[in-house]
Parts: structure tokens; C-alpha cells; sequence
């Protein structure tokens, strides 16, 4: 959707077009609508960042708490130059849709600081880290607000976080989630979110009657999600038969080895030109031969440009919104299968949900025992969100989004406040 007056990209009103549809098919009323499509609390604040040759940069940052009918606020913090106010509310929204739908006792929030990372220096991105923190913890809180890495921010950040937030509060590692694991970080974290999209794959193809065993999978990045589902969606199987990422892509009817693969990524700094494959272009992965396609990259991956060279039967959001609304709504037109970003990659939030119970516990799981955990949770959803479209006839995204409202709607009805 077009912002009319900015004439640009408004995230925030494209979710609340979601949220609305949604709201309409449960038959919630329009004054719950307005509460889901705005937010509970938004603070923004300065950051005077003293430079190493003696100079202020002023950044500004927010926090944005969406709706915590359902828990403590939850949702990463990204340091991007472009990381807007109305970005971080719809990634705030959909935090609260997505934790609602694998059924986290969580309410949705996001943060984020216009700030390219890659111009600021360690010691600078350490104070950047300890300011903000310190500036937004008011809203913050072990019960109140959690926040969690996302994109350009990692462990290191989180540790900062947590260190910053007990010297004024007292050590409370359960402040946030995503830390190292020598910090209270959990074990299974960092291949959470792409285990927890192959656990779904496998659900899916179970009920669509998928068979698993040579299904040939596409996946658009190499990161820390599309690497680990492509290293883990093997084991049920599949041959990942295309790969691509920032410098190009690279694909293999026959499958890419996805252990040299990553020998040759962390060597040359991408996928081109590795030597078990095709070279490719991005555009020939997302237009090649293939059974399931799992965007890991980056959102509007798929649009309505390039959305009629899709071949494949299912595709599996793991990145946040790689399909513009043309691209989903030609994908579901075309009888493909789309399982949406809120259920697909929400095996992140699941591990951090993990870290914080074995945090307030104070004590630690095996990584088996966190697998069985993540699998079981993303089990159920899928389960719930698969029967809700057939008992209702609508594609996965609007059942998903329709079982979200309706739990977030019970949670602020049973509070009292709808
Ligand atoms: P990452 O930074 O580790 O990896 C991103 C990958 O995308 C890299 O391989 C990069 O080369 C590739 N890429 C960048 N530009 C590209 C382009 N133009 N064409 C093709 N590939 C390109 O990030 P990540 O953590 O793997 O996250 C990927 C997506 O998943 C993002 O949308 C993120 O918001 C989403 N996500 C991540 C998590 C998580 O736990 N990491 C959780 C939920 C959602």
C-alpha cells in the first residue's frame, strides 16, 4: 500500500490492512479493530553518541509496545539506517500476532535505532548499545519488556543490553533473550528460527500429502536461517537443489552439498561461484524447478513482477514478509501453498521464550530437550492454523492471523479492558 501524502511505503497501514481483514472474518467490532491497529505505547528517545575523533552524532531510537493483552512485551531491536517508526510499529503488531499463534504468553513489541552499524566502530556500537537501553529501560522489564536481537544486532549487543539494564536494576538475565550462552543464552537459539521452519515443512507436507523424500527445496538466502533450514531440512529428506544470497545464487537438480557450501560461503564471503552447482542469478532461484521455495532473505523478495515464475507447490515464509500482498494473493490464485512469516519463522521468538523460562528458573536445558520443545510448540501451531483454514476455507496467512485476533481479543476481554 502507498502512504498517499509521503507517497511511500507504509508498513505499518499494510499489517493493519491484515489485522482488519482478520478482525472482520472472527467478527470482532470495529472499536477492537482500532486497538489492534494501533499501538499501546511508543517511546522515542535521543542518543548523543560521542565519536572517537571527539564529535556527537545525535541517533534516535524507539520502543514500540504494541498490545500486551496476552504478556510482557516481546520483539527484537535492529540498528538500521532505515528502521522508521512506522517499521518498528508493524514489526511491533506483528510480534503480537505471531507470539499469539504459537501461543506464547507474550504480547508484541519492537525497537529499533536509524543507525548504520557498519559506520560506527566496537567501543561506539557498545555505548550506542548502552544508552539506548538505559534510555528505554523505564519500559522495560523482566515481567513488563524483553527485548531480543534482530536484524544487525546479535548476542554481543544482547550482553550489552543485559549489562547495562542490571547496573541500574540488578543482574536479571531474563531482561532479554538472544544472549551468548555462557550469559544465560539457551542452547538450540541460534538454528531456532530455521529448525522451526523445517519442523513446519514437515507438518505441512504430512497434511497437504507432500512427499518429503527427494522433494527438491529453493532457498533465497544463506544467513543464519537459510542456512540452518537447508542443513537441517536434509534429515527429512528433501535435496536442496538451489541456494542463493547477496552475491548471487548458485543450483543442482541433483542437490547442493550444504556443508561445502558453507566451507565455501565463509571462505569467499557468499555462495557465487561455488563449484557443485549451476551459477545462477536470484531470479533463477526463485523461478527454478522445484517442490517447496523458502524465502530466507529479505521481505518483497516476491512480487507481482516476478511471482508468475514460481514453480513450486509450497511456499514457506521464513524471512518477515518476502511476498507483497500482489505476490501472496496471485500465490493463492495459482493454488500454491503459502505458510505466512507469522507461524513459519516463529522459532526464534519460541527458543527466546525458552531462554527467558530457563532464565527465571535459573536453570539450564539440554539442547535435545529445547529441540523437543521448539518441534512440539510448532507442531500444535501448524496443527491449529491448518484445521482453522479448513474448517473455514481461507488461505493459512488469513487463518493464522483470524486464530491470532480471536486469542488476542479473549486475553484483553477476560482482562477486562474490550
Ligand atoms: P542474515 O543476515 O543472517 O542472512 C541474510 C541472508 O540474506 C544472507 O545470506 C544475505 O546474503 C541474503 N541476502 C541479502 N540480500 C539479498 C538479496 N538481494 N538477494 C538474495 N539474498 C540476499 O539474516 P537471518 O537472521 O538469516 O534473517 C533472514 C530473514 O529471516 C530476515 O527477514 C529476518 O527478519 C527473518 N527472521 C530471522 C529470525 C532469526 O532468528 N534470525 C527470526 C525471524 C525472522
Amino acid at each position: 500500500m502507498l502512504d498517499e501524502v509521503a507517497g511511500h511505503h507504509d508498513p505499518f497501514a499494510e499489517v493493519n490492512e491484515t489485522v482488519s481483514r482478520a478482525c472482520e472474518i472472527v467478527g470482532l467490532p470495529d472499536d477492537v479493530r482500532q486497538i489492534f491497529c494501533s499501538t499501546y505505547r511508543e517511546i522515542s528517545v535521543q542518543i548523543p553518541l560521542r565519536r572517537g575523533d571527539g564529535s556527537i552524532t545525535v541517533l534516535r531510537g524507539y520502543r514500540v509496545q504494541h498490545n500486551g493483552a496476552r504478556g510482557p512485551y516481546k520483539g527484537g531491536i535492529r540498528y538500521h539506517p532505515e528502521a522508521s517508526i512506522s517499521e518498528v510499529r508493524a514489526m511491533a503488531s506483528l510480534m503480537t500476532w505471531k507470539c499469539a499463534i504459537v501461543n506464547l504468553p507474550y504480547g508484541g513489541a519492537k525497537g529499533g535505532v536509524m543507525v548504520d552499524p557498519k559506520t560506527l566502530n566496537e567501543s561506539e556500537l557498545e555505548q550506542l548499545t548502552r544508552r539506548f537501553t538505559l534510555a528505554i529501560s523505564y519500559v522495560l522489564g523482566v515481567n513488563r519488556d524483553i527485548p531480543a536481537p534482530d536484524v544487525n544486532t546479535n548476542a554481543q549487543i544482547m550482553a550489552w543490553i543485559m549489562d547495562a539494564y542490571g547496573s541500574r536494576y540488578g543482574h536479571q538475565p531474563g531482561i532479554v533473550t538472544g544472549k551468548p550462552v555462557e550469559l544465560g543464552g539457551s542452547l538450540g537459539r541460534e538454528a531456532a528460527t530455521g529448525r522451526g521452519v523445517v519442523n513446519v515443512v514437515a507438518e505441512a507436507a504430512h497434511d497437504l500429502g507432500i512427499k518429503l523424500e527427494g522433494a527438491r527445496v529453493a532457498i533465497q538466502g544463506f544467513g543464519n536461517v537459510g542456512y540452518n533450514a537447508a542443513r537441517l531440512i536434509r534429515e527429512l529428506g528433501c535435496n536442496v537443489v538451489g541456494i542463493s544470497d547477496a552475491s548471487g545464487g548458485v543450483l543442482n537438480p541433483k542437490g547442493l552439498d550444504i556443508d561445502s557450501l558453507q566451507a565455501w560461503t565463509a571462505e569467499h564471503g557468499g555462495v557465487a561461484g561455488f563449484t557443485g552447482g549451476e551459477t545462477g542469478t536470484n531470479a533463477d532461484l526463485l523461478a527454478c524447478d522445484c517442490d517447496i521455495l523458502i524465502p530466507a532473505a529479505l521481505s518483497n523478495a516476491i512480487t507481482e513482477e516476478n511471482v508468475g515464475d514460481v514453480k513450486a507447490r509450497m511456499v514457506v515464509e521464513a524471512a518477515n514478509h518476502p511476498l507483497s500482498s500482489e505476490a501472496d494473493d496471485a500465490l493463492v490464485d495459482m493454488g500454491v501453498t503459502v505458510v505466512p512469516d507469522i507461524l513459519a519463522n516463529a522459532g526464534g521468538v519460541t527458543v527466546s521464550y525458552l531462554e527467558w523460562v530457563q532464565n527465571i528458573q535459573q536453570y539450564r536445558w539440554t539442547e535435545d530437550h529445547v529441540n523437543r520443545e521448539l518441534a512440539s510448540v510448532m507442531k500444535r501451531a501448524w496443527g491449529e492454523v491448518y484445521a482453522y483454514s479448513q474448517d473455514h476455507k481461507l488461505p493459512l496467512r488469513d487463518a493464522a492471523m483470524c486464530l491470532s485476533v480471536a486469542r488476542v481479543a479473549r486475553a484483553a476481554k477476560l482482562r477486562g479492558y474490550i
